[in-house]
């Protein structure tokens, strides 16, 4: 059976334009639609013949090689040929999709109206980073794996292979679904030809099967700045997953969790530090040693007659604040430490203190005991 030539069908000049074609393509495939001549197989012919000949003469590629070696170039069946034999209810999609285009979304297909069929965007992935206390006070940079998939490089993430490209589904005419008139009703259903992508890969990259990514591990490197706290997330944009067949990759979300630390708490930009002392530091006065959060020493002068929980602040001893030149401080809160393990001339030392201690050795002791003498007292005068 000989073939009409594609131009010839449409009924425009070899020299056409795609909007051209396109205009062709649109008068005669109303005219000669299936839903306008019912029972008509000529037109049912027609109809398939005009179809054919636009999904060749749109597509650049096999246009060129159309007009090199005519029908021999394009229509040797399986790969290479647009694909016909296809249920009737297909061609009428291709129909929708040329006179609606992107104006109709894809009712509950997930995909935003006027989106190219079967791109997708990759997923967001999340990324838990532990960092001690001590990175959180300087910074860092924190060089991460992440188990991710990326485009493929063979293909560069169309998943065709070198030199072929993956060509506009002809079920669907890259919509993404196909519509089938059922009586009165036009079902519209996700392509079975190209599962929704829009296109086919009659020549799948060898890398990455057809799929247009590998799973690889990315190496990263994040930059943590001074002065972050817990629970904080940093955004890298586009650094998540890479799209599907072209898509955009998602985001990279890192989670920020600080270690607790041995003997610093922290609170906004201040640190806070517990620092036993010796009842006789406390009483005697003297100085003590304690840390620093980055890395190195200050003396603190304990007054004679500290009592536990005594805080001492420690001026821009403490955290940076994030993004500004602010630093919070240090408090140091001493905690006396009563004696243990006495040998026996220690405990002579302190029955003999005892014995010489009085009322204003113990200010605290002799202010509490007479108040509740007092409210024993005014409590039994009351009854
Ligand atoms: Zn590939
Ligand atoms: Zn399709």
């Amino acid at each position: 059976m000989s073939k009409r030539d594609y131009y010839e069908v449409l009924g425009v000049a070899k020299t056409a334009s795609e909007s051209e074609l396109k205009v062709a393509f649109r008068k005669l495939a109303m005219v000669h639609h299936p839903d306008r001549n019912p029972g008509d197989k000529e037109a049912e012919i027609k109809f398939k013949e005009v179809n054919e000949a636009y999904q060749c003469l749109a597509d650049g590629q096999k246009r060129a090689a159309y007009d090199r070696f005519g029908h021999a170039a394009v229509s040797q069946g399986g790969a290479g040929g647009p694909g016909f034999g296809n249920e009737f209810g297909d061609f009428m999609s291709d129909i929708f999709e040329n006179f609606f285009g992107d104006g109709r979304g894809a009712p509950g297909g997930g995909r935003g109206r006027g989106g190219a069929p079967g791109r997708e965007r990759g997923a967001d992935l999340r990324y838990n980073l532990e960092i001690s206390l001590e990175e959180a006070f300087a910074g860092k940079t924190e060089t991460i794996r992440i188990p991710t998939s990326i485009a493929c490089e063979t293909c560069s993430g169309t998943g065709a292979k070198a030199g072929s490209k993956p060509r506009t589904c002809s079920t669907c005419g890259g919509y993404g679904r196909v519509r089938a008139a059922q009586g009165f009703f036009a079902i519209e259903r996700t392509c079975p030809n190209c599962h929704g992508r829009g296109e086919v890969v009659d020549d799948p990259c060898p890398s990455c099967s057809g799929a247009g990514r590998v799973n690889r591990e990315r190496t990263l490197s994040i930059n943590v700045p001074a002065g972050v706290d817990d629970g904080l997330r940093i955004r890298l944009a586009g650094e998540g997953e890479s799209g599907l067949r072209g898509g955009p990759a998602g985001d990279l979300y890192v989670f920020l969790s600080i270690k607790p630390h041995p003997f610093f708490q922290r609170d906004g930009a201040d640190l806070f530090c517990r620092v036993p002392i010796s009842m006789v530091t406390a009483a005697l006065s003297g100085e003590i040693t304690v840390p620093v959060i980055d890395g190195s020493q200050t003396q603190v002068r304990i007054p004679a007659g500290t009592q536990t929980a005594k805080q001492f602040r420690i001026k821009g001893k403490g955290m940076p604040v994030l993004r500004s030149r602010e630093v919070g401080d240090l408090y140091i809160q001493v905690s006396v430490e009563t004696p243990q393990n006495l040998t026996k001339r220690q405990r002579e030392l302190l029955q003999e203190f005892d014995q010489s201690a009085s009322d204003e050795n113990h200010p605290e002791s002799a202010g509490f005991f007479s108040k509740v003498r007092d409210f024993f007292v005014s409590g039994s005068t009351r009854a």
